[in-house]
This record gives structure tokens, C-alpha cells and sequence, in this order.
């Protein structure tokens, strides 16, 4: 069938029956790509726009303190709220793409103590004002064969989300440890939890447990979809456990045949 996409499907039942099944996905495939086609547009429009916008915003504040408060204060949220736009676009757009592609070729010799390390200070640097204890604990030296750019990513926002769902001055750890079953890299903290039913919705788009709360605290409501695929670009998945009330962890676990020997030189650079 050129040009056409098959779904084949066999089952064996006893005796030597065999029941084949053909279903002809083309349509949904085509309706996927459009709708794909269609946000990766959308936002590539909205990011020029928003640059300009933002632009012009940031030099009218350099004059801030000339304005009358009203005014200051109407900027100040403007600034805020175009903030959270741009973020959204960037978030689409990375989503956008990490979706497109089915193969990915990226496989980089990735020192995890290095990266844990460096995303963990990053994460320091920010939350500053916020007073969290995070620590990173290595079981054993290792490296994760990957893409560099895109595991920074997924554990970042694993750790920010760590950081914005928990009460200043609390304890977030980033942890790896390896068994036979494969590499494990996990964020726990003790914040506010997640009841079970939400915990196998997280991963979609613009899910979130709480819209008000996640909105103040300039979540996009794609940070987990994006960790999802990433994983899933490096044969991995995502393990969610929590206690509402008392904290929560999240796994990126990875299969063993990605997890390598440390050797020099390694690459944990997010540029
Ligand atoms: P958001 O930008 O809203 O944080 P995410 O996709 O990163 O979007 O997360 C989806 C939802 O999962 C969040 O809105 C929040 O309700 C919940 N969530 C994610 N991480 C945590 C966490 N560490 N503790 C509690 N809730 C969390």
C-alpha cells in the first residue's frame, strides 16, 4: 500500500488459528501531522510579535521610576504576563518538535554525576529567595548515553516543578541510582503532593491538578509532557509516586543497555 499507513496485528489461538488484523491509519496519522503543522505554526507567528512586545516593555520600565505608580504597576504586570507568554510559546514549540520526531539521533556519552550536579546548582541560583535545601546524591559513577541538551531539560523541569510545588526552605533531592533493570534518576521533595487519580493524567498537555495555583506560579502546563518524550526518545518513561500532604517522586528511569561506564571527557552543557 504506498503512500499509506497499516496497522497489522496477529493473534494465535490454539490449534494453529491465527486471526490477522489490518487497519488502515492513514487518516489519523494525517490529522495528527495537521495538528502538529498547526501549533508549530501558530507559535512560530506569536514569537516575533512577542519579542517586539517585549522589547518595548522592557524600555518603558528603564524608565519606571519616572511613572506614576498606576502606571508602574500596570507595566510591571504586563512584563509578568508577556513573560508567561513567551514561555508558552517556547514550551509548544519544544513539545512540537520533540513530537515530530520518531527517530532520534543524539547519543552523546552523558556524565550524570556532572549534569545532576550543575542542574541542581542552576536550580540554587534561582530559587534563591526560597531558601531550598537541594542536594544531589550519586549510589555509583555513571554516565547515560543520550542527548545532552534534551536530558538537561527533563530534569530541570522535574526540579523546578520540585521547587514551585513545595514550601520554601524544604528539602528537594536529585538522586541516581542503577540496578540490573536499568538507570534511575529521581527528584523527590516534600511538598504538596498529588492525590493518585491525577498521577496517570500528568503527563498530557495542559493537564494540572490545580490550574489557579500552577498559573501563579508561571507553570505552562507542558513541562511534563515534554519530560515524557524525552524519555521516551531515550527508551525510557516516567515513575510518579506521591502522598498528598507530604511529597512526591518523580523517576526518569532509563534502560540498562543506555547506561554506560564514566569514562573522559563527557558533555552536560545545556548550550
Ligand atoms: P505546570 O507548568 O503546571 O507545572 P507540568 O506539566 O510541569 O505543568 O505539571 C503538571 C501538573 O502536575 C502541575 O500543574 C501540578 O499540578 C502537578 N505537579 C507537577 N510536579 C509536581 C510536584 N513536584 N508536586 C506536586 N504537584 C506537581
Amino acid at each position: 500500500f504506498p503512500d499509506r499507513y497499516i496497522d497489522i496485528s496477529m493473534t494465535i489461538y490454539g490449534k494453529g488459528e491465527r486471526l490477522l488484523l489490518m487497519r488502515d491509519t492513514t487518516r489519523i496519522k494525517q490529522l495528527e501531522q495537521m495538528r502538529q503543522d498547526f501549533v508549530a505554526n501558530a507559535s512560530h507567528e506569536l514569537k516575533t510579535p512577542l519579542t517586539v512586545l517585549k522589547g518595548y516593555l522592557e524600555s518603558i520600565l528603564d524608565f519606571g521610576e519616572d511613572l506614576p505608580p498606576a502606571f508602574q504597576k500596570a507595566l510591571g504586570n504586563m512584563n509578568n504576563q508577556t513573560q508567561r507568554m513567551e514561555n508558552l510559546v517556547n514550551d509548544l514549540l519544544v513539545l512540537t518538535r520533540l513530537e515530530a520526531e520518531v527517530q532520534h539521533s543524539v547519543r552523546q556519552r552523558v556524565n550524570v554525576a556532572e549534569l545532576l550536579e550543575s542542574i541542581a546548582q542552576d536550580a540554587r541560583d534561582l530559587s534563591q529567595d526560597r531558601d531550598h535545601r537541594i542536594e544531589v546524591r550519586i549510589d555509583s559513577e555513571a554516565a547515560l548515553q543520550g542527548d545532552p541538551k534534551e536530558l538537561r531539560s527533563a530534569v530541570s523541569n522535574l526540579v523546578y516543578n520540585a521547587v514551585n510545588y513545595s514550601p520554601d526552605g524544604s528539602h528537594i533531592q536529585l538522586q541516581w541510582h542503577e540496578s540490573t533493570a536499568g538507570g534511575f534518576i529521581s527528584v523527590r521533595d516534600d511538598g504538596i503532593g498529588i492525590d493518585s487519580r491525577h498521577i496517570p493524567r500528568l503527563t498530557e498537555r495542559f493537564y494540572r491538578v490545580d490550574p489557579s495555583r500552577s498559573s501563579e506560579r508561571g507553570g505552562t502546563g507542558l513541562g511534563l509532557a515534554i519530560v515524557k518524550h524525552i524519555l521516551q526518545h531515550h527508551q525510557g518513561h516516567l515513575d510518579v509516586s506521591s502522598t498528598p500532604g507530604k511529597g512526591s517522586v518523580f523517576t526518569c528511569c532509563f534502560p540498562a543497555d543506555r547506561v554506560l561506564p564514566v569514562t573522559q571527557p563527557s558533555t552536560v552543557s545545556g548550550d
